[in-house]
């Protein structure tokens, strides 16, 4: 992506691997292959530790390579439930990684899961974002460990904070994208929630979800019949 900074794609999913003086990160670790961290180490001869942008399945192939790992502590039931091992690292809304010359600032954006965060690059001024916020994307808003009011408000404060970054890098669909993209989805996501959409109802692996199209980006939500307290 720049110097220092890589991006591995892993079938529709992306992660990436920042490089300061004294140490390296790699944030999420793929979605089927198991050896993010020999990748990693094939690039930089810095230690690598990881952080996890959230604990879908397709961020969390390769942790069982790391003994520990930053997440936000609000994820770990998630994470616990698909039976992955390993030591959280907890880290926090506004704590900062600093990699040796290039400080890292993180972001919680509950919604998408509870402990989804972004990690933004203080100084190249760019946000990996994870999963919140996509261009020509389907971003996965229905389910159990879902909450599109937190969502939604998870938008509205990262619209409030977009003068501190010039791009974004989402973990799926167009990279990088631009800024503006989180105040349409956060207008496209009231909508939504306050039922002023249609959507259409579709069967996706064996789920009823209901699809909502914004133009830009797809939501796939809860078929609750109209859109209100998903
Ligand atoms: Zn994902």
């Amino acid at each position: 992506m720049d110097a220092g900074t890589w991006r591995i794609e892993d079938q529709g999913v992306r992660f990436f691997l920042l490089t300061g003086k004294d140490r390296a990160l790699l944030i999420d670790s793929g979605r089927e292959i198991h050896n993010a961290k020999d990748i990693a180490e094939s690039l930089t001869d810095l230690p690598v530790s990881l952080l996890n942008t959230h604990s879908d399945m397709d961020h969390i192939g390769s942790n069982e390579q790391f003994d520990v790992f930053y997440m936000h502590p609000d994820e770990e039931p998630h994470y616990r439930s698909q039976n992955k091992p390993g030591r959280l690292l907890p880290i926090l809304d506004g704590d900062e990684i600093d990699l040796g010359g290039r400080k890292l600032r993180i972001i919680h954006l509950p919604g998408h899961t509870a402990g989804s965060i972004a990690v933004l690059d203080v100084e190249r001024r760019f946000l990996i974002s994870g999963d919140p916020v996509q261009e020509n994307g389907r971003i996965f808003m229905f389910g159990a460990h879902r909450n599109m009011k937190n969502y939604i408000d998870s938008l509205e404060k990262l619209a409030g904070m977009a003068e501190e970054f010039d791009e974004l890098w989402p973990s799926h669909a167009d990279i990088p994208i631009k800024p503006d993209v989180i105040r349409r989805l956060a207008d496209g996501a009231k909508k939504v929630y306050n039922g002023e959409m249609p959507g259409s109802a579709e069967d996706f692996r064996g789920q009823r979800i209901r699809v909502y199209d914004l133009g830009f980006t797809v939501l796939l939500c809860d078929d609750t019949g109209e859109g209100t307290d998903l």
